[in-house]
């Protein structure tokens, strides 16, 4: 995530107090890691011994040799380094065979041999790999017995190089003998820088390699940057955006502390070039935070590391902003650089509690990091001088960004899926949903269906029950008079119309009164409650029994000839004066008198039928009660 880390160690405290200064110096792994490069590396030649150029070798590695002398306060000349008293106690072999030295304000002077063998002179370059030197003077001694001095540095316009390259190239014709080198360099970027001798073919050679790799590199970053950027603004999606301008910001730290900014962006503005590459840092940890922040969802998901993350920020942002009104570059880019060494743990920090707190995305966003933060580890341990300078350990942090780049675009990838099966489900959730209500409705709308065909059943049930009440005899549950009458009228009328018999049977209870009298009440109302029993048990389903009166009933026999209906008033005066009610103690018997009448010719209505039965009844009560008398018998028969 970092980028390249410009990580650099002093190699003795230094004695100028502004300086700047990690000093790993001291950490006893450090030890262990010289150890390791005295194991790897074929140190046949002491510090100071020339380097003898064979004539078969491409490329020699001068740190191995080199001699340093810190000059802190940057006022030494070539003769006061050459004079024999600062010149004898001071130059030192260059720890590790890498000069780094952090962030200071000493000047370095570096003395190196070289032994040409050959009778001819032989043209070599020098090449110092890090871009961002301020200043450096290369005394290269002459045939006359002095030094002749070049100045080189990213403080002169570009288009004084001598080297249309990013890096410095330095000529240099190593004449037959040996000879004593000098440069003198001054940085307020990080002071480090591996230094070459390359015969020029093969430096040439390399370099086009190189130049397909950083075609390589910037293609895949340009390419990610543009797929970011389409997919963020296609899908609105602010965790692309942020993600492009993440790479973007890489991109122009990596092309600026690569040198490429200056040759071909503001190859005249070297001032400005000074002041940016820290720009860059600081502005790729702001949106390296941002994007973390988006895409790990802080706010919502990590509220507590959210408030880190944000002090951090604004920590940065402060120390950015007033470093730079400061106009102190060296404390600028020392800041810079030094805030990477908490950023990179803080972000992978959050990916990581993310993770852990149940966020499935945080998976490649920390390996992502991690991935990156290896990278640039490892660039870092190269640039302090801690790993010997090689291709590989010098651009890890470049391999780093672009597993980086992989993973988090997986990442991305992921987290659309995630989202959109969240969608999905979100929608069957609304579909599931509607069908429930659907259902939910059915069922009401059953359920209604059901209550109203209940209520509608019930209410019929109750006008039923309000029907055969109002037709009912409360006492005695056969019809009343009323409905007795009414369905009367309705036989009486068919029968005549077609002819057909219609007899009826009237009755009355004789001596009623007596029993009322004699028992009560209570006692005649169970008496009529009987006869009516009896009159119902002995009719046919088809004939009609009602209580016309207190103690008087009538029945209609529809199809019932004169001598069926006399037959029936018989079975049941004998039915009627067989009942025998017991009351305390008491056995009450009773009769009844029968008047039995039938449809005739002229007769008007039902009227005139019940006034016929209601004749002979009185006839079988004047003849002695307790029998039966009939009108006689009509055509109808
Ligand atoms: P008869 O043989 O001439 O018919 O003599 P009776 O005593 O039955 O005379 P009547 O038919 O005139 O008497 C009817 C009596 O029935 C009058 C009334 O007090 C009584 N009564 C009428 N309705 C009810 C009733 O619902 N319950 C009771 N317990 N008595 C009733
Ligand atoms: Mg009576
Ligand atoms: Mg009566």
């Amino acid at each position: 995530m970092t980028g390249r880390s410009f990580l650099h160690s002093a190699v003795k405290v230094p004695s100028d107090p502004s300086t700047l200064l990690l000093q790993p110096a001291s950490m006893p792994w450090r030890l262990l890691f010289l150890l390791f490069l005295l194991g790897i590396t074929q140190m046949t030649q002491a510090a100071g011994a020339p380097i003898s150029l064979d004539a078969v070798s491409g490329r020699y590695d001068l740190n191995p040799v080199i001699e340093v002398l810190e000059d802190p306060g940057g006022k030494l000349n070539l003769a006061d380094i050459q004079s024999k008293t600062v010149a004898e106690h001071s130059f030192e072999a260059s720890s590790g065979g890498l000069s780094s030295f952090g962030f200071t304000n000493s000047a370095y002077w570096f003395r190196f041999s070289l032994s040409n063998p050959s009778p001819q002179a032989r043209q070599m370059v020098l090449v110092l790999r890090a871009a961002w030197l301020d200043s450096i003077d290369f005394y290269q001694p002459t045939a006359v017995g002095n030094y002749s001095q070049r100045r080189f540095g990213d403080t002169l316009p570009f288009s004084q190089r001598e080297h249309v390259h990013p890096q410095f190239l330095i000529d240099l014709l190593v004449e037959p003998g040996t000879h004593i080198y000098y440069l003198r360099i001054s940085s307020q970027q990080a002071f480090m820088t591996p230094i070459e001798l390359w015969e020029p073919e093969a430096f040439h050679r390399s370099d086009r390699l190189l130049g397909a790799y950083f075609g390589m590199f910037y293609g895949i970053m340009l390419v990610m940057v543009l797929y970011n950027g389409f997919i963020g603004l296609s899908t609105r999606d602010r965790n692309h955006l942020y993600y492009c301008l993440y790479l973007l910001a890489f991109v122009a730290m990596n092309f600026s502390y690569n040198g490429f900014a200056f040759q071909y962006l503001w190859p005249d503005s070297p001032r400005w070039l000074n002041w940016s590459y820290s720009s860059w840092i600081f502005l790729f940890q702001v949106v390296a935070i941002l994007f973390a922040m988006t895409f790990l969802e802080s706010r919502t998901r990590l509220p507590r590391m959210h408030k880190v993350l944000k002090v951090f920020l604004s920590a940065m942002l402060g120390t950015w902003f007033f470093t730079m009104a400061s106009g102190n570059q060296l404390l600028y880019n020392a800041s810079a650089v030094y805030f990477i060494f908490f950023m990179s743990p803080l972000i992978s920090m959050s990916g990581i509690t993310a993770w852990l707190a149940g966020y499935k995305a945080a998976r490649f966003f920390v390996l992502a990091s991690m991935a990156s933060l290896l990278g640039s580890f490892i660039t870092a341990l190269t640039v302090s001088g801690f790993l010997p300078y090689s291709f590989s350990s010098f651009h890890a942090a470049e391999f780093g960004i672009l597993v980086d780049v992989v993973l988090l675009s997986l990442a991305l990838a992921d987290r659309i899926n995630v989202l959109r099966e969240q969608k999905n489900a979100a929608e069957l959730g609304v579909i599931e949903q509607k069908l429930l209500t659907h259902a939910w409705l059915e069922k009401a709308k059953n359920e209604l269906e059901h209550t109203v065909q209940e209520r509608t059943a019930e209410l019929a049930k109750a006008r039923d029950e309000a029907e055969h009440l109002a037709r009912m005899d409360m006492l005695t549950g056969i019809s009343n008079r009323r409905h007795f009458e009414e369905v009367s009228t309705q036989e009486f009328a068919w029968a005549l119309r077609y002819r057909h018999p219609l007899s009826m049977i009237l009755f009355d209870i004789d001596f009623f009164k007596l029993i009322n009298d004699t028992y009560g009440h209570a006692v005649g109302d169970q008496v009529i409650k009987r006869v009516a029993n009896a009159a119902r048990d002995a009719v046919r389903e088809l004939d009609l029994v009602g209580r016309i009166g207190g103690e008087e009933f009538a029945i209609l026999l529809p199809e019932a000839s004169m001598g069926q209906a006399i037959m029936t008033a018989e079975r049941l005066r004998e039915q009627i004066a067989n009942l025998v009610f017991d009351h305390e103690g008491h056995t009450i018997g009773f009769t009844a008198s029968f008047g039995v009448t039938q449809i005739g010719d002229g007769d008007k209505g039902i009227d005139t039928l019940l006034q016929r039965a209601d004749q002979m009844m009185y006839a079988a009560k004047a003849a002695g009660r307790n029998r039966v008398c009939a009108t006689p018998a009509s055509f109808y028969d």
